[in-house]
């Protein structure tokens, strides 16, 4: 299982920054492309860096319809392979039927497999819903999120009913991070906004998240 930052407002390593997240999910029998960032041509340079070609996507996934996760979306559908994308059930309408131009939509509202070893919180949150996935390793689960607006509180609980978390990276928002302290390793991605708090507080656990940033699980 690897999983791969493709977007994000720090890059290194000739990949390129911007405002939003994408991560991508390597797992022993599938791709699977997790948010899309804003810019798609960013999003294709990205992968390229990585090597990961767009036709070999097989699943992408939408934690919530703002504009930094859904942006580089239809590129993706224009040039990569016309992959099923899961979204909230609570996007809009005429959202679902713009990606239904050129695939599949599968809409999401409880916690529920979508793969071998990679489960989805269901959309959790109330004034923007999103969905959470959980990856199931040896170490434990991995806990990757789009923007956190339901809250890590609310997406933690959740996510511990599927077992121990390992790790929880994503953008934090501005949610409550009393929570990973308890969290053997934190991933605070593009829009954390105590990012400060956590690299002063969680020495320990605390990893910095870059466009490039790549990790390996069993
Ligand atoms: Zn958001
Ligand atoms: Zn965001």
């Amino acid at each position: 299982m690897n999983l791969q930052i493709l977007y994000d407002n720090n890059a290194r390593n000739g990949f390129k920054a911007g405002w939003g997240f994408s991560c991508f999910i390597k797992t022993s029998k599938e791709n699977i492309l997790f948010d899309t960032g804003w810019n798609g041509n960013i999003l294709l340079h990205n992968m390229e860096i990585a090597k990961i070609n767009p036709e070999k996507i097989d699943k992408i996934i939408i934690s919530h319809s703002d504009w930094d996760h859904i942006g580089g979306l239809n590129h993706i559908l224009k040039y990569g392979k016309k992959s099923e994308v899961y979204v909230p059930k609570s996007i809009s309408d005429n959202l679902k039927n713009e990606i239904k131009r050129y695939t599949n939509v599968i809409e999401i509202s409880k916690a529920g497999k979508i793969c071998e070893n990679v489960w989805t919180t269901g959309e959790l949150g109330e004034k923007i819903k999103e969905q959470s996935l959980i990856i199931k390793t040896e170490k434990g689960n991995v806990i990757l999120t789009g923007c956190t607006h339901p809250g890590l509180e609310s997406i933690t609980e959740k996510s511990r009913g599927f077992g121990e978390i390992y790790t929880v990276i994503g953008g934090f928002h501005d949610s409550d991070i009393d929570i990973l302290g308890e969290i053997p390793m934190v991933v605070p991605c593009h829009c954390t906004e105590k990012i400060e708090e956590i690299k002063k507080t969680m020495t320990e656990s605390y990893k910095e998240c870059f466009t490039g940033f790549s990790i390996y699980f069993i």
